[in-house]
C-alpha cells in the first residue's frame, strides 16, 4: 500500500485499544492489531485497480444489440471518509452501448473497486459513471446507489432507518425525447 511499515499501523492499533480503555495484551486483544491491518488492506484494496485494467477487455459480437444493458442488485460494501464507518447498499448501473460491451462482471467488479477506498456516496456514484463513459464511450451511462452509513446509523444522530440514494446520469439518459431514464428510474424503484 504506502511506506508506512505493518509494524507501525499495528502499533498505532495498540494505541487505539489503549485509548478506548482496554487491554492490548490481553489474550483476546493480543493478535488485534494485526487482523486489523489484515482487513484494513481487503477494505482498501481498490487503491491497487484501476478501471482501465478493469474495462480494457470488450466484444463486438453483440448482433447488432443496442438497447439499455442493466445491472442490478450490485453489493456496496464501502467505507465513509469522513469518519471510516461502513457504507453498505446496492447499485443499479446502466449503459447504452455504442461500439462494445464488457463482461457483465467486469461492471460488478468496477463498483467493487471504487467501493474498497475510503469514499463518499457521492463521488463513487459519479466514478462509476465517468469510469465506463471513459472506457466504453456508451450512448450513456446510469448510476444509482441506495445506502446504509453506520456513521448515520450507529453514532450521532443514530438514524438506523435512513438511506442515501444517489443518482448518475450522462448521454441519452439526459435526453428527455428518450425513454431511457425513466426505464432506469422504474429499475430503482424495485430495490
Ligand atoms: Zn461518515
Amino acid at each position: 500500500m504506502s511506506k508506512v511499515k505493518e509494524h507501525e499501523i499495528e502499533n498505532s492499533i495498540r494505541k487505539i485499544l489503549e485509548y478506548i480503555g482496554e487491554n492490548p495484551d490481553r489474550e483476546g486483544l493480543s493478535e488485534t492489531p494485526k487482523r486489523v491491518v489484515k482487513a484494513f488492506k481487503e477494505y482498501f484494496s481498490g487503491y491497487n485497480q484501476n478501471h482501465h485494467e478493469i474495462l480494457g477487455k470488450t466484444f463486438t459480437e453483440t448482433a447488432g444489440y443496442s438497447d439499455m444493458i442493466a445491472l442490478t442488485n450490485l453489493r456496496v460494501q464501502s467505507h465513509c471518509e469522513h469518519h471510516i464507518a461502513p457504507i453498505t447498499g446496492q447499485a443499479i448501473v446502466a449503459y447504452i452501448p455504442k461500439n462494445a460491451v464488457v463482461g457483465i462482471s467486469k461492471i460488478s467488479r468496477l463498483v467493487s473497486m471504487y467501493s474498497h477506498r475510503l469514499q463518499l456516496q457521492e463521488r463513487l456514484t459519479k466514478q462509476i459513471l465517468d469510469a465506463i463513459d471513459e472506457v466504453l464511450t456508451p450512448y450513456g451511462t446510469a448510476v444509482y446507489i441506495s445506502a446504509s452509513h453506520s456513521c448515520l446509523s450507529k453514532r450521532g444522530i443514530c438514524d438506523d432507518e435512513a438511506m442515501v440514494q444517489t443518482f448518475a446520469f450522462s448521454g441519452d439518459f439526459l435526453n428527455s425525447q428518450l425513454d431511457y431514464k425513466q426505464r432506469f428510474i422504474a429499475l430503482t424503484q424495485r430495490v
